[in-house]
This record gives C-alpha cells, structure tokens and sequence, in this order.
C-alpha cells in the first residue's frame, strides 16, 4: 500500500452566535464557517503499530499519542468499518498554530479520515466520512467540506452557504494559545444568567456574501466568542484596532481565539495589512490567506 498524503485547511468564523447553554454543557451555535488558504498535511502509511508524527508550527506542543484528535480519527473510522488491524503511521505537517481559533486539530482528523478511507480503499461516502467526523468534533464535518457554510446544533450540521467571489484576509496570530473550553466559559460568566436567545442566521452576512462583495461582508462578521477571547487576553483589542486603522474592511477574532482575522479588499490591500499589522508589533506573525478553498482533500504525488 502506498502512503497517501491529504491536504486540510483552517476556518475561520464569518459569524459565530452562541446561543444558552445546553444541559449536556454545549451551546446551540449558528455559525458560518470559512475555509482559508493555510494548510496542514497528514500523510498515513500502513505500520504495525499506530504512531503519530508532528513537525512544523507549534509541533512540540500536539499530543503525538492516543489522544491526538487524528489518532482517534484514524481508530473511528476502523471501527466504523470493522477493520482488525487499525495499525498506521500518521504524519502531521503542521502550518495551522495550535489552540489558535482556526480548528487545526479538527482539520488533522478531518484530513486522516479521508486518508484512511484511501489507504484502506474503504469506500466510504462523504455522508459516511462525515458522520464518523460529527462524533470526533464539531469542527471536523466543516474541515472536510470546506468552503462557506452555515453551521448549526454544535456546528457540526452543515449546509452549503451561497456565497460568491474570494476574499482576502489576514491572520495575525497571537503568542500562546486559548483553550476553547475556557473561552466559552468566559463566554457565560460576561453573559451573567441573563437569558440568551436561540442564535439566529444573519441575514445580513448571507446577502453580503451572495454579493461577493468583501466591503459588504466585512460590516457584517460577528463572533459572540470575542468579548469573552478579549476578557482573557486584552492585547487582542490592540491587535484589532491596528486592524482597523490600517483600512481592513472587517476585523474580528477567529473561532474562541486568539488569532485575528482581517479582511482586505484585494490581495494588494492584504499585502499593504500584513506589513502594517507586522510593523505594529501586535502579534507574533501574520499570514495573508483566501477563502473559500475546498475541504480535505487528496494530494496528488508526493508531499511539498
Ligand atoms: P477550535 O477552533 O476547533 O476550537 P483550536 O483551533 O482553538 O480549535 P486546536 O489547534 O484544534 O485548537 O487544538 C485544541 C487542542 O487539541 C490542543 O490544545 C491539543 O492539545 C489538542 N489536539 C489534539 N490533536 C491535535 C492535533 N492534531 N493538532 C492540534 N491540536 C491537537
């Protein structure tokens, strides 16, 4: 069997609205997930003994044993088809920073369930793959559609979203990670038992994004997660308002945070951004990327 190699991007969140919490201790999310140019790899070979592999960014912080969300992954989707041997070997070319807002964990279990499905010629369908990812994460139904879609229940109900054009956006990542958990709940001690209304679509970003026209969907990103990543790390507002004044058209905190997304009119614009949001020392690094691009997918020959 030869290895296959599968190509995953990251996601922002056009709109992220957190409604209560449930009894189970989620959240009823509506959200409008993004797919951008900032890729990892997972490479599976066939192994007698399960391992996991990670290089590049953040690579020393990812858990390489069981717990490795592509681990789990690749044990999920043995046991869905009733494979003995789940022995693999899993490589993870990290671009995506780790506990950055931008799902990385998700899209590496994402990218070895379409890996696997190769590997092991299981021939399951992308509904198949898609509810084996439901179980493992509410990101990873999302990183294997990719493109722009609207997300409900934890997020994990996905539906095509009509949305027309690129657009071009850059990421300033923040030093240090946020913990998810811990952000939503910052999220419910800012809201304060005060009644939540169920998250409702913006109709306002949908038409926007029917468009195509960036100046249009930059008015309308929201995150309900940003005062609650802001709480807990305030020099995000500074990296947001160096956004701004810089002319991006929208400027908003990815997922629970803390990478800062902003939107540009063009790739000109983008690049005029980036060395902006560099020269004023608000974050670690930055990375111009597009959207939408398509979810995991199968990388044809061998791995860059
Ligand atoms: P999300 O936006 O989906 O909430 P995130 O982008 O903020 O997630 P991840 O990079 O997915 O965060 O990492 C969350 C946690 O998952 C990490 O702290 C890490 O311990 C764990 N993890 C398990 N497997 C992986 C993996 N392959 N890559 C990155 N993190 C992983």
């Amino acid at each position: 069997m030869t290895p296959v190699t599968v190509r995953v991007p990251a996601k922002v969140n056009l709109q992220l609205s957190v409604g209560p919490r449930r009894d189970d201790g989620y959240h009823d999310l509506m959200t409008v997930f993004h797919s951008v140019s900032l890729f990892d790899e997972v490479t599976v070979r066939p192994a007698d003994r399960a391992s996991v592999r990670v290089t590049g960014q953040d690579a020393s912080q990812v858990p390489t044993g069981r717990t490795n969300l592509a681990a789990r992954a690749a044990r999920a989707l043995a046991a869905a088809v009733k494979r003995r041997q789940s022995g693999v070997q899993i490589e993870i070319r990290k671009r995506i920073p780790i506990a950055a807002g931008l799902a990385g964990g998700s899209a590496d279990a994402a990218a070895t369930l379409v890996a696997c499905n190769e590997l092991w010629q299981a021939g399951l369908t992308q509904a198949e793959l898609s509810e084996i990812a439901a179980g493992l994460g509410s990101d990873v139904p999302f990183a294997l559609l990719g493109g722009t879609a609207i997300g409900q229940g934890r997020g994990e109900r996905l539906t095509a979203a009509l949305a027309a054009g690129t657009y071009h956006w850059v990421l300033a990542f923040a030093t240090g990670g946020l913990s998810t958990p811990d952000v939503y709940a910052a999220c419910d001690r800012l809201r304060d038992a005060a009644p939540v209304a169920p998250p409702e679509l913006s109709t306002g970003l949908m038409a926007a994004l029917r468009s195509g026209d960036p100046a249009a969907v930059g008015l309308q990103l929201s995150n309900d997660l940003q005062p609650a990543a802001v709480s807990l790390r305030p020099d995000l507002r500074r990296a947001l308002a160096a956004g701004e004044e810089s002319g991006a058209l929208g400027a908003i905190v990815s997922g629970s945070g803390p990478t800062c997304a902003f939107l540009a009119a063009d790739a000109r614009q983008a690049g005029e951004l980036a060395v902006a949001l560099t020269g004023a020392g608000v974050c670690r690094g930055v990375v111009r990327v597009q959207g939408p691009v398509p979810g995991a997918a199968v990388v044809a020959g061998e791995p860059g």
